[in-house]
């Protein structure tokens, strides 16, 4: 079977969820739709990192502008969508500076019109986090008064509000994509990538069902020297000293990760906003548009200010999770259950630990590593929450 939805890894119930909408929206065209029978003009993919909500929402786009309406993969409407040339298909990747309002407005209105191929008008947005406030409204206001023959597609971290306004959210049906299994990520990094099949399995186990970890971590010799660091703690806490020597080292690779991650964008996205902004006019209204650009730089610098926060965030938690797996690894050996190992390069030293600490020892770890998550997510200051996990880890 290869239809649209193939490269959706692991994610059956969203699939049918989008299958039958596909099969709606195909009655509505036909005009022997029920009202309500599961096709909508506003949807939100949303997903754990890595899961494929763009992966989703352009596959759906592709089954709306499918011949067969089903998105079988084959037919013009499937393969323009998918090639990203379909003349009623418009995919807002935000490059650079964030969607603004300006991009929005034209987007919506040219979304207004009829579709040209006389199925649908679709919009993807894929960072929707990425809109700025005003952006937001304008398209919210197209949300609410859908065109008869327009489709928005939001992809978001999460319907959180940081991420998604809350009057958008409550417009647009949800699509909750999940963590795929292991299995499922090894066969797409083989089928689509080419990588070994040992290699695909380790690193499917490894990146515990997240796609682009898992490709990182059988591409990137970077990616998986930051791993090993990680699993190298529990070896190295050999005392109170250790622990917060640990606590810090872990902390500033973090901090170095998601420095290194977006630097690059940082310096395009103010380099472009300059350009766009222009080296300043001497005619009259020149002195609102200074503040209207100060303004706007200000803006961005509060955008990749708290973008960047995310990403040291986000490195610790990958981390965090790299160590979860390894004292679950422990404890699964200690209790002699018979699954495989998260972590088969490490599993020996696991072993060990499970020696030395016994099932409830290797348990008290693992959760002192879900607590320090669960401190970090509700706003407790990393440092202290990885120093207390630390500790744990350390004394048991
Ligand atoms: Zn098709």
């Amino acid at each position: 079977m290869s239809d649209v939805f193939v490269d959706l890894v692991g994610q059956d119930d969203a699939v049918d969820t989008l299958r039958r909408a596909a099969a709606a929206a195909a009655d509505v065209l036909r005009g022997t739709a029920d009202p309500g029978a599961g096709m909508t003009h506003a949807w939100i993919f949303t997903g754990p990192p890595g899961s494929g909500r763009s992966v989703a929402a352009r596959a759906f786009a592709a089954a709306l502008q499918c011949a067969h309406g089903t998105g079988c993969g084959r037919c013009p409407g499937c393969h323009t969508t998918l090639a990203g040339t379909h003349a009623d298909v418009r995919l807002v990747v935000p490059e650079g500076l964030s969607i603004g309002v300006t991009e929005m407005r034209a987007l919506v209105l040219r979304a207004a019109s009829t579709p040209s191929g006389g199925r649908w008008q679709v919009v993807v947005v894929t960072d929707a986090d990425r809109l700025t406030e005003a952006a937001g409204n304008a398209l919210l206001k197209a949300i609410e008064e859908p065109p008869p023959r327009t489709v928005f597609l939001l992809c978001a971290p999460s319907t959180h509000p940081d991420d998604v306004s809350v009057t958008i959210r409550s417009r647009c049906r949800l699509v909750q994509l999940r963590q795929p299994p292991a299995s499922a990520v090894a066969e797409v990094l083989v089928r689509r990538d080419g990588t070994a099949p040992d290699v695909a399995e380790w690193a499917a186990a490894a990146a515990q069902g997240h796609v682009g970890r898992a490709r990182r971590l059988a591409a990137d010799p970077q990616a998986r020297e930051r791993r090993a660091a990680v699993l190298a703690v529990p070896r190295r806490l050999t005392g109170v000293g250790a622990a917060f020597d640990a606590a810090a080292a872990l902390i500033a690779a973090a901090e170095a990760e998601a420095e290194a991650a977006v630097a690059e964008s940082d310096a395009a996205e103010r380099a472009a906003l300059q350009t766009a902004l222009g080296a300043g006019g001497t005619g009259r209204g020149a002195a609102g548009a200074a503040r209207g650009s100060a303004g706007q730089l200000k803006e961005l610098e509060r955008r990749q200010k708290s973008r960047a926060t995310r990403a040291q965030r986000d490195a610790l938690d990958r981390a965090l999770v790299d160590l979860a797996g390894f004292y679950r690894d422990a404890l699964t050996i200690a209790v002699g259950a018979p699954v495989a190992p998260v972590h088969a390069d490490t599993a020996e030293l696991a072993g060990a630990g499970a020696q030395k600490w016994s099932a409830e020892g290797a348990l008290r770890r693992l959760e002192a590593v879900l607590a320090c998550r669960s401190a970090i997510e509700a706003n407790v200051k990393p440092r202290i929450a990885v120093e207390s996990m630390m500790l744990t880890l350390w004394r048991g």
